[in-house]
Parts: structure tokens; C-alpha cells; sequence
């Protein structure tokens, strides 16, 4: 099987086993550590080998076509495992698909035993308890931290969305913005922290509005700046920061903190106006161009990063010139780059003048081309600079690698290194980059 992330095992022999499968991204690596705790603490135990489970559980991701299809085909291989064929395991599919499609899967998808949509997660111990016909056993429980496996971790500060831009299912799939409370958020990072996490990426469908549905409203900045004071021998990283989201306050405590990276990710998906506003979005290229310079002015050294739809609906020869422009003068870090992708029962599924789909990946891929020898360009420039790089693990190969604050996590490369413990924080002068990647020797004072 391919593109299959598993949890840590953590043994408890007698127990029924369970297998948790993640797809799609970190928020719900997120889930799928909590549900490995409901389910610990309940009594099974928690294997990394679907074809050795009672019962494996796919956390599915659903937020654009080619991710349910992959979801689909993860499904369709578990099922093809010998337990699955003699009918002794059980498979739940949980996360995103079942939100998304709701009963319709289940008719198509009688493989299943049962589907957990994102807002029944906590549920997943009752739910295989009654699969598997077990009464739990938590005295047989061992309390091994899910986040004791890795140096670095994500920590979601708040669910759903209701922006509904055009083209994107989320809302749909995830419900309306909700902030979790400052206490849960902190003892979410407290608890990674005494697992021996030393980098925190804080993730949310749109960190920017934290706090704001409070009864006492309250600010993404001040939650970055409450947890980097109180935890300040950890790195703190914010990802998908809508732009109206990037205040002052905000920008002015990340160059306040040394332990805040100075990194932001700001998906921007067009520049045309005219597309921004079919999407359903705000600004123009003007005002992204704005919003890049004052980042850049108030955070000296940020690392930028962002999200670009191409061949949106209606979407010209001049709209993607523009695009083209904007990327040209704004120099991102990185870029993540997309071909629209038509997500039944959005909006944007239905606009008139749907590019073709050819025109749609020559357009991304030229927007890819163009963002990617911009971002090499400034990877290269950091050759002879010094810079903390956390120690992560070791490749298949045995090579060593870490990540630096310019750096976030699976998207845009790391740091090779000769030396260090995974979980150490060291200081390293940069002697090559490939493309994306870096690689640097450990300074000594
Ligand atoms: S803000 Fe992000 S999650 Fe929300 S609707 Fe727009 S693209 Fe989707």
C-alpha cells in the first residue's frame, strides 16, 4: 500500500487490536492521535499493521476529488488484506468521507462496518467496543503519549469554517468556525511538550480568527504569545493564516519571540480581482503585494509561504497573467499550487466557462515552474547563513535530517545533518541546498 501514514504500536496483548490509517493533512494526523488515546485508554490496543488488526480504522481525507479517490483506493487495499477477506477484521472509515457524503457511503461502501464522520470522533471507542464486542479492560492500559514519538507535533486551536469560499467543500464537510478554549489548547501543547515535543505547528482550517467567537473576544496573537511565554524551550509555528487574519499585533509578536518561527503561511489563491471575488474572496494583486511588504517590514527575515488556484472558472489569458505578475513581484518562499479542481455541491462547481482541464494543468504547472525557481533561488541564498535547526530522525537510508524555523513541516524540505539527537535543537552553518533541501554542519562555540 501506498501514501499510508500509521500511528506508533503500542502492544497490550488480549485486548482487540486496532489499526488507525491517516490520510490528507495535518489537522487530521490531529484527530487520528486523539482517537489512538480514546482508544488506548479504553483498553485495546493499537497495532501498525492493518493486516494484523480486529479492526483498522481509516481517517479519510475528502477536500477535493483526487483526495477522496485516494481514500478510496487506501480503503479498497485494506479490504484486499487476508483478515479482511476471511471476514475476521473490521474496517471504520472515519474523518472526512463520511462528513462530506454522509449516508450515500454507506450504500456505497458496504465494506464497512461502520462510519465515524469528523464531529462523532469521540465516539470511536464506543463505536468499536460494539464492533468488536468488547467491554474494555483500561486496568490492561498502558499510558505510552501518542506525541512521544517525534520531536515536533501539531496542535489544532480550532475547527470548521464558514467563509465559503466558491470552490472549497470544507465548510460542507467540517461545519461552522468554532475556537477551542485557551485552557484546551494549552493543555494540548503541555502535553506534547512533557512527551519531549520541541516544536509545535499550531493549525487550524483558518488560525487568524482565533478567539474571535469568544464571550470575551480574544486574539491569535495573544494565544501565540501566552503559550511562547509559558513555553518558551518550544518552538511555536502558525500555518493557513487566512489574510485578514495577519495583524499587526500578530505580525508584532512573532518578531517579538524568538521561539514564534518567523514564518507564515497565507493562502492567497488568486490575484485577479475579478476571480478573487468569483471565488468568494477579498483583496487584488495590489493588496496581497501590500500585505507580502508589510509582513517582510514588521517581521524581518519571515519566511512566506502560500496557496494558488489555477484555471479557476472564467478565469482568462489576462486573469492568469496577472496571477503570473503578482507571483513575479511578491517572491514567495514556497507555494503550493493547484489546478481548480469542480467539488460537487459548491458554488464554483457550477459557475459558467469552466476551463479545460488541460488549460487548468498547464496553467498550474506554469505557476508551479515559476514559484519553484523563485523559491529555489532564495533556498540557495541561504548557503554560509546560520541558523537553529531542530533534530527530527533518521531517513530509511540512516540519513540524519532536522528542520529550521524557515521550514515547515512535510511541505518544504529540511536540513541534512552529519550530526545530533533527535529532539536537540542546534545551531548549524548551511553549506548546500538542492532545490528545496538544505544541508549544514553543527557549529561549536
Ligand atoms: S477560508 Fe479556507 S477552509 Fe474556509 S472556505 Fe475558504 S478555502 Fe475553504
Amino acid at each position: 500500500m501506498s501514501n499510508i501514514d500509521v500511528t506508533t504500536a503500542h502492544c497490550v496483548s488480549s485486548a482487540p487490536s486496532v489499526c488507525f490509517v491517516t490520510l490528507g493533512c495535518a489537522k487530521n494526523e490531529v484527530d487520528t492521535a486523539e482517537m489512538t488515546k480514546r482508544v488506548t485508554a479504553a483498553g485495546f490496543s493499537v497495532v501498525d499493521d492493518p493486516g494484523a488488526a480486529d479492526a483498522v480504522v481509516v481517517n479519510t481525507c475528502s477536500f477535493i476529488q483526487a483526495a477522496t479517490e485516494e481514500s478510496i483506493e487506501c480503503i479498497f487495499d485494506i479490504c484486499g488484506l487476508e483478515n479482511f477477506e476471511s471476514g475476521r477484521a473490521k474496517l471504520v472509515v472515519a474523518g472526512c468521507m463520511p462528513a462530506r457524503y454522509g449516508t450515500d457511503l454507506e450504500g456505497e461502501l458496504a465494506e464497512a462496518s461502520a462510519f465515524v464522520p469528523c464531529s462523532k470522533e469521540d465516539d470511536i471507542a464506543d463505536v468499536l467496543r460494539e464492533l468488536l464486542g468488547f467491554k474494555g479492560a483500561s486496568s490492561a492500559t498502558r499510558a505510552v503519549s501518542p506525541y512521544a514519538a517525534s520531536p515536533a507535533s501539531y496542535v489544532k486551536i480550532s475547527d470548521g469554517c464558514d467563509r465559503f469560499c466558491s470552490f472549497c467543500a470544507i465548510p460542507y464537510i467540517r461545519g461552522a468556525y468554532h475556537s477551542f478554549p485557551y485552557e484546551d489548547v494549552r493543555a494540548a501543547v503541555a502535553e506534547r511538550v512533557a512527551a519531549g515535543v520541541r516544536e509545535i505547528t499550531l493549525i487550524a482550517q483558518d488560525t487568524g480568527r482565533w478567539g474571535e467567537d469568544f464571550d470575551d473576544a480574544d486574539t491569535t496573537a495573544h494565544l501565540l504569545d501566552r503559550l511562547a511565554d509559558e513555553f518558551s524551550d518550544t518552538w511555536f509555528r502558525l500555518m493557513y493564516i487566512e489574510p485578514q487574519g495577519v495583524t499587526d499585533e500578530l505580525l508584532d509578536v512573532i518578531a517579538a519571540r524568538p521561539n514564534i518561527c518567523s514564518y507564515l503561511d497565507v493562502p492567497l489563491q488568486h490575484a485577479s480581482k475579478k476571480i478573487l471575488r468569483s471565488m468568494n474572496r477579498r483583496g487584488d494583486a495590489q493588496k496581497h503585494l501590500d500585505l507580502v511588504a508589510r509582513m517582510r517590514e514588521r517581521v524581518p527575515g519571515i519566511t512566506l509561504r502560500t496557496t494558488l488556484i489555477a484555471g479557476f472558472p472564467g478565469e482568462t489569458d489576462e486573469d492568469f497573467e496577472e496571477l503570473i505578475s503578482f507571483l513575479e513581484e511578491a517572491e514567495f518562499d514556497y507555494a503550493g499550487v493547484f489546478p481548480y479542481s469542480a467539488e460537487e455541491g459548491t458554488r464554483a462547481a457550477t459557475l459558467p466557462d469552466q476551463v479545460d482541464e488541460d488549460v487548468k494543468i498547464a496553467r498550474a504547472q506554469e505557476v508551479r515552474d515559476l514559484a519553484d525557481s523563485i523559491g529555489e533561488a532564495h533556498v540557495s541564498q541561504r548557503i554560509g547563513q546560520e541558523m537553529d535547526v531542530l533534530v527530527l530522525g533518521r531517513e530509511e537510508d540512516g540519513q540524519l535530517y532536522g528542520r529550521a524555523m524557515c521550514q515547515a513541516p512535510e511541505v518544504d524540505g529540511v536540513v541534512y545533518l552529519e550530526e545530533g539527537e533527535p529532539g536537540d535543537i542546534v545551531r548549524v552553518k548551511i553549506t548546500d541546498t538542492l532545490v528545496y533541501e538544505m544541508e549544514g554542519d553543527i557549529i561549536y562555540d
